[in-house]
């Protein structure tokens, strides 16, 4: 990380090393509100835009990327997990990750029938998780 940084010409301050650190630590897609709190509990003189430049920088050097599952948060996912799909649960906001390898597998050959290269492609899906849909069964009755 301290490498990536100088290699892309970025200073690595004790402030910053504590936001990557934290955010790389994170297991679950963490939006800015999120890992602001857990920066404030270490460190509280740190400000929620320093949190959310880095996550930024954390993106554009290419550890994080961006995912928008349409609650209006951006959650940030990092590259780590390896490629896999998104189910948001649209109640509890839960957001759960499932491997695409056969996906990945059916995406290779469209792009063999089409003569095409896939850069990058996202799967997001949205819908009720087991919890909520128990609970919406009891609320009904
Ligand atoms: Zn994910
Ligand atoms: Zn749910």
């Amino acid at each position: 990380m301290r490498e990536l940084l100088k290699n892309k010409g970025f200073k690595l301050t004790p402030q910053r090393e504590l936001i990557f650190s934290i955010f790389l630590e994170q297991r679950d897609h963490v939006s800015v509100d999120e890992l602001y709190d857990e920066i404030r509990k270490l460190d509280s003189s740190i400000g929620y835009s320093t949190v959310w430049r880095n996550l930024k920088l954390i993106c554009k050097l290419g550890l994080a990327r961006e995912i928008n599952v349409g609650d209006g948060i951006t959650r940030y996912d990092q590259v780590t997990h390896g490629p896999h799909g998104h189910l948001f649960c649209v109640k509890c906001k839960k957001l759960v990750e499932f491997s695409v390898d056969k996906i990945v597998g059916f995406l290779d050959q469209v792009a063999e029938d089409k003569n095409f290269q896939i850069e990058s492609f996202k799967i997001e899906i949205q819908g009720l998780c087991d919890d909520c849909r128990a609970l919406n069964e009891k609320t009904s009755v």
